[in-house]
C-alpha cells in the first residue's frame, strides 16, 4: 500500500498536517495511535486556543480537527504503528505484520506523562497513583489527593481535582512554581489547594488492596522525612517524547525530541518531517503544535513536488 504521505500521531500537529495535506490532494492516511486526538483527549476545557472565546472541551476540539482533515480526504486509522524502517525510500512503516510505503512520512507521535521513577509508582499505578486527573478525578469525591509537579499541568490538574476532591496538596521539589503566573494565582486561591513546598515524594504507601493511603515526603533542602496521608496521587512532572519508534534513523537530542532544522520540520532523513510535541521542546501548546502540523505538511508538499 504505497502512499504520499504517512503520518504518524493524531494530535493538533498529526492532523493539521492531515488538513493541509488532504487539501494538497495528497491523500495521507493518519495512524492515530493509541490515544486518538493526542493529549488534549485527556484533558477539560481549552481556554487558549485562538477562535474559541469561550473555550472548548479537549476531545470537542480534536473530534473537530479530525473532521475537518477527514472533509478533505485524509483517511484516519485507529492503528498504532510498531516499526518503521527509513533506510531508502519509499519508506516502510508497519502495522503489525502490515506494511504500509510512504513517499514522505511526518512524524506527530507527541509527548507521554512522565513518572518519578519509584518502584511504589508503578505499583500503585492505576491503584490511586495516575497521571490523568480528568481520566480518574471522579474517583476522588471527598478525599484527599496529593498532585506532584509546580509547572502548568500540576496548576491545571489540581484545580480540576478541586471538583471532586476535599483537599488538594501540590508537591513540588523548589520553592517557586515553574507555571505561569496566572495559572500558579488561579491555584493558589482556590480554598481546596495547599501547597508542600520543597518536597518530593520518597515513597508511596498503600497495596493494589487498599489503594493509596498515604506517602512519604522528603523535604529536598534538608532531607527530613515526613509521613502524609493521603487517597491519591497524581502525577504532572512533565513529558518524555514518543520517539523510541524512530531512533534507529532519526536524530534526536539528549532528552529524546527529534532535532529538526531550525525554524522548519526536516529531518536528518530527506522526505521524513516532524512536528508537534515530538519535536518541540520548549513551546508545546496545542496552537504550536498545530502550526508545526501546518508546516510539516507545506515542507512535505514541496519535497514531493521536488522529487516526484
Ligand atoms: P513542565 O513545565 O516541564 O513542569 C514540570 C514540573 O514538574 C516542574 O515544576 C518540575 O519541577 C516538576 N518535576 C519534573 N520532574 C520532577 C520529578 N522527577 N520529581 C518532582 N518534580 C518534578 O511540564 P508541564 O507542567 O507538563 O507543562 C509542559 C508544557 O505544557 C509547558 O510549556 C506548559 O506551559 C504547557 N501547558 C500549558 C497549559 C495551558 O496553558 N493551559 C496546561 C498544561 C501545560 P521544576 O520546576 O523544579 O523543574
Amino acid at each position: 500500500m504505497n502512499r504520499k504521505v504517512i503520518i504518524i500521531g493524531s494530535g493538533p500537529a498529526g492532523l493539521t498536517a492531515a488538513t493541509y495535506t488532504a487539501r494538497a490532494n495528497l491523500k495521507p492516511i493518519v495512524f492515530e495511535g493509541m490515544q486518538p486526538g493526542g493529549q488534549l483527549t485527556i484533558t477539560t476545557d481549552v481556554e487558549n486556543y485562538p477562535g474559541f472565546p469561550e473555550g472548548i472541551m479537549g476531545p470537542e476540539l480534536m473530534d473537530r480537527f479530525r473532521a475537518q482533515a477527514q472533509r478533505f480526504g485524509a483517511e484516519c486509522v485507529m492503528k498504532q504503528v510498531t516499526k518503521v524502517d527509513f533506510s531508502e525510500r519509499p519508506y516502510q512503516v508497519w502495522v503489525g505484520d502490515t506494511l504500509y510505503t510512504g513517499e514522505a512520512v511526518i512524524i506527530s507521535t507527541g509527548a507521554s506523562a512522565k513518572t518519578m521513577g519509584l518502584d511504589s509508582e508503578m505499583e500503585l499505578m492505576g491503584y490511586g497513583v495516575s497521571a490523568c486527573a480528568t481520566c480518574d478525578g471522579f474517583f476522588y469525591r471527598d478525599k484527599k489527593v496529593l498532585v506532584v509537579g509546580g509547572g502548568d499541568s500540576a496548576m491545571e490538574e489540581a484545580t480540576f481535582l478541586t471538583k471532586f476532591a476535599s483537599e488538594v496538596w501540590l508537591v513540588h521539589r523548589r520553592d517557586e512554581f515553574r507555571a505561569s503566573k496566572i495559572m500558579a494565582k488561579k491555584a493558589l486561591e482556590n480554598p481546596k489547594i495547599h501547597v508542600h513546598w520543597n518536597s518530593v515524594i520518597d515513597r508511596i504507601l498503600g497495596t493494589r488492596e487498599t489503594g493509596v493511603t498515604g506517602a512519604i515526603l522528603k523535604d529536598t533542602k534538608n532531607g527530613s522525612t515526613r509521613e502524609e496521608i493521603c487517597d491519591g496521587i497524581f502525577l504532572a512532572i512533565g513529558h518524555r517524547p514518543n520517539t523510541d519508534l524512530f531512533k534507529e534513523y532519526i536524530d534526536l537530542d539528549s532528552k529524546g525530541y527529534i532535532q529538526t532544522l531550525e525554524g522548519r520540520s526536516l529531518t536528518n532523513i530527506p522526505g521524513v518531517f516532524a512536528c508537534g510535541d515530538a519535536q518541540d521542546h520548549i513551546y508545546r501548546q496545542a496552537i504550536t503544535a498545530a502550526g508545526s502540523g501546518c508546516m510539516a505538511a507545506i515542507d512535505a508538499e514541496r519535497f514531493l513536488e521536488s522529487h516526484d
